[in-house]
């Protein structure tokens, strides 16, 4: 486990200890801060056959399965295909399967993962599993956004909340990873190390100069919104869909922070501070409120099937638009 989760570990293994463990446990927190990982180390330590106060053994039949990846009583359920919904099918196999008797004599586990992306059917039917799951059964959902979850699914399992490391933890954990600039990444991914990690393995400090330096030049009247546009979606979606309307977003937040006077250690996008701050002064806040009004839609409606392209050329050219003193 990540060393900012011991206190969550410490809790769980001594519910399950003390046969306080609900069946049904929904992990939620912040992207980013290893909660998978830990729910996987979590499910090992529950099925292994010897486990040690702060580890699953490693050697008992349970563990050698896992680690062959083939242990029948561990379930994992993911969406079929990156960022689309767990399908009803999905469940219903899944709980075929759990109506057999498990294989070994420890716990059964079920990860769902994300678990905000099971659709309304696949919930439905996912209930009665919930309340009252086979013997030995533990079901670990797993979510960023909790309130996406239908109240129904919420209210049968026991919430486990996960914390963001402190801002100390966060920046030794990541020095330890041989991470550059940690102090600018980990304030980019608002606090969440693993976000960090990633962000950087992908070149996305490259990416995200590229798209600022191009978000400037259309401020500027010096580049096209429609040729932009297609070098959005070409370059800067292909490391996840969003990312690059999530860059601008915290733009667009320090820029309302400049605009309303706030110091300039509130900005986030420490690298950018002057530049944002120019930005900001050639606009007025409503604008600005306008423009992030704006991009929201964009975001939400690049979460389906719309038409990307279109969408960003929306967006820039809305911000290429604006009235600038
Ligand atoms: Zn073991």
């Amino acid at each position: 486990m990540f060393p900012w989760q011991i206190s969550n570990w410490q809790n769980l293994t001594k519910s399950y200890q003390d046969n306080r463990l609900a069946h049904g446990l929904l992990f939620y927190g912040t992207a980013g801060i290893g909660k998978k990982s830990f729910a996987i180390e979590f499910a090992h330590w529950l099925m292994c056959e010897q486990p040690l106060v702060d580890r699953s053994c490693g050697n008992c039949k349970s563990c050698q399965l896992i680690k062959a990846e083939s242990n029948p009583d561990f379930i994992k359920i993911y969406p079929e295909e990156d960022g689309k919904a767990i399908k009803v099918d999905q469940i219903r196999d899944l709980i075929g399967k759990i109506s057999l008797t498990s294989h070994g004599d420890g716990s059964r586990v079920i990860l769902i993962s994300p678990a905000d992306s099971l659709n309304i059917n696949a919930s439905n039917s996912l209930l009665k599993t919930l309340e009252e799951p086979p013997a030995n059964t533990i079901l670990i959902l797993i979510t960023d956004k909790p309130s996406k979850l239908m109240a129904t699914i919420r209210s049968r399992t026991q919430l486990v909340r996960f914390e963001l490391p402190t801002e100390e933890h966060g920046l030794k954990w990541l020095s330890e990873q041989n991470i550059d600039k940690s102090d600018l990444v980990l304030k980019l991914c608002a606090g969440a190390p693993l976000a960090a990690v990633a962000m950087t393995e992908d070149d996305g400090l490259l990416l995200r100069d590229k798209l600022f330096n191009n978000w400037q030049e259309l401020a500027h009247g010096t580049a096209d919104p429609l040729e932009s546009a297609a070098m959005w979606v070409k370059d800067g979606f292909k490391i996840k869909a969003n990312l690059p309307l999530n860059w601008v977003s915290s733009w667009i937040l320090d820029m309302i922070r400049c605009l309303q006077g706030g110091h300039i250690d509130s900005i986030a996008n420490v690298d950018y501070a002057q530049s944002l701050q120019k930005l900001a002064g050639q606009l007025d806040l409503k604008s600005v409120y306008n423009l992030l009004d704006r991009l929201n839609d964009t975001i939400r409606l690049t979460d389906t099937p719309a038409n990307q392209l279109m969408l960003v050329e929306g967006l820039l050219l809305h911000w290429a638009g604006l009235k600038r003193n």
